[in-house]
């Protein structure tokens, strides 16, 4: 039985995620007369609206802010017919005939396709009191929290591309920016390597890594204690914030009863943007482990309006 709150929409199309993957998808299919509905999660736009300078967008020759970037894709998307909800999907059912959403205010979407372009995660260290830390001096975002650390000592964990861009951002705050990472080899590449040691307010403590932050009690990071991999000794370090940058976590746990994933979580596609399920698609980083960059999600999610046009056109 169904309750009084509840409201049912049928629907066309259906995009979970507003990220560069979603709102290409929502771009495309609009022009497509596919009539998308787009269901944005958190953060709206994706991981692009938490960083900043993206020198790597073709198009845009001296660079764009990520969050300006992700307005402009969302007022294509719009100017095409394409409608923008907040909403969080809680459950989804592919088992029916008709694929359903189910929404954080009640609302059930029956759609007869649906792409996901649900993004990845920050991953974090797992010590326990991170989660309690979180936005009282541990942060993934030096976009959102940096300004707060104005002429303080903070961390960046990772030896990634992350990493550097989150250091080298914090320098325009900060006095002086830690860098820990647990080994001496970098997944970063070249240039963002370099442009973080060469600059004076960045040091680098290599081999180790974080294995506590205190102190939760007092509501703001004060010391952490560093453990050297190579000869196992653990020393205390002041900082006043701990900058976690070690890589993303697919958002695919709504899908794991029902897609093909890999050992990582990431979603399988075929053909394009295919699942295993007919009429479900996915684009962007919830499907690209390799890639992960915004430019590819926008190409995906172009493939997955495409594909999706055609399933729908077949039907
Ligand atoms: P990443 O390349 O996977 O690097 C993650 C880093 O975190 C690695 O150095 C890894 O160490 C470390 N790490 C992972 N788990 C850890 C743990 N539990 N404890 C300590 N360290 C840990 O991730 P990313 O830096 O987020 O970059 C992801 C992708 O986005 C890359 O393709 C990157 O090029 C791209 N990206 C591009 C830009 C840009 O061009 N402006 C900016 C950001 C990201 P190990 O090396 O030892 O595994």
């Amino acid at each position: 039985m169904s309750s009084s709150t509840e409201k049912s929409i049928t629907n066309n199309l259906t995009i979970i995620g507003s990220g560069p993957a979603g709102l290409t998808a929502a771009l495309y299919a609009a022009r497509g007369n596919l009539n998308p509905l787009v269901i944005e999660g958190f953060p709206p736009g994706g991981q692009l609206t938490l960083t900043t300078d993206v020198e790597n967008f073709p198009g845009f020759p001296d660079g764009v802010m990520g969050p300006d970037l992700m307005i402009k894709f969302r007022e294509q998307a719009e100017r095409f017919g394409a409608k923008i909800i907040t909403g969080e999907v809680t459950k989804v059912d592919f088992n029916s005939k008709k694929l359903q959403l189910f929404l954080d205010d009640n609302t059930i979407i029956d759609s007869s396709s649906v792409i996901i372009s649900t993004g990845a995660s920050a991953k974090m260290l797992g010590l326990q009191e991170e989660s309690e830390l979180i936005g009282k001096g541990v942060s993934t975002c030096a976009t959102c929290d940096g300004f707060f650390f104005k002429d303080q000592i903070v961390v960046v964990v990772g030896g990634g591309d992350s990493a550097m861009e989150e250091a080298l951002f914090l320098t325009k705050f900060a006095k002086k920016v830690f860098i820990i990472h647990r080994r001496e080899e970098f997944r970063a590449s070249q240039i963002m390597l370099e442009r973080a040691r060469s600059n004076t307010k960045i040091e680098f403590i290599l081999n180790s890594e974080i294995t506590q932050i205190n102190n939760p009690k007092e509501n703001k990071v004060t010391d952490i204690i560093i453990k050297n991999n190579k000869n196992g000794e653990s020393k205390s370090m002041s900082t006043d914030a701990v900058f976690i940058a070690i890589g993303h976590i697919p958002n695919t746990s709504l899908f794991k009863d029902f897609l093909n994933l890999n050992e990582n979580g990431y979603i399988l596609t075929d053909e394009g943007t295919k699942t295993n399920i007919p009429g479900v698609f996915a684009c962007g980083d919830v499907q690209d482990w390799e890639y992960r960059q915004a430019i590819t999600a926008a190409g995906s999610g172009c493939m997955a309006a495409i594909d999706t046009e055609r399933y729908l056109s077949n039907l």
